[in-house]
């Protein structure tokens, strides 16, 4: 599902400072659609600003979070990986041997969840759903 969420602007629309290498931390997860941890954020960063450091694509990504920018997921391999908030929700499932991530949402699920809520007597604001699986194996014909 890829989407290209201009982090830069949300930054703008914040009110938050944005410096040279918060720009191209900002750029960078703009054009992530993997919810890459931190050494890969870093990596890409310095790859257009040598300059940048990890200790500063460790701060700003934790500001961008604090500032509702950005999403922290962890995938049960103890990383904090990052994405970009989407303007439109979606849940995750992990390819538990490769790593990948994928994308999907299911309106029933979605639906589930509501009333589940609600039969507990809540309203439904906000919910994560990941599902850890291994890719099965289609027989080749
Ligand atoms: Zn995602």
């Amino acid at each position: 599902m890829p989407r290209k969420i201009d982090v830069e602007a949300l930054c703008a629309e914040k009110g938050l400072r944005i410096t040279d290498q918060r720009r191209v931390i900002a750029r960078v997860l703009s054009e992530a659609d993997d919810h890459p941890d931190v050494e890969k954020v870093h990596a890409r960063a310095a790859a257009i600003d040598p300059g940048i450091s990890i200790a500063t694509v460790y701060r700003t990504v934790r500001l961008f979070e604090e500032a509702g920018i950005l999403e922290r997921h962890d995938f049960g391999d103890g990383r904090a990986r990052y994405e970009a908030a989407p303007d439109a929700h979606h849940d995750h499932l992990i390819d538990v041997e490769s790593g990948e991530v994928i994308e999907f949402v299911d309106p029933e699920l979605e639906l589930l969840q509501r009333q589940i809520a609600e039969k507990l007597g809540y309203r439904l604001v906000d919910h994560r759903m990941e599902l850890y699986g291994v890719s099965i194996a289609r027989p080749k014909s």
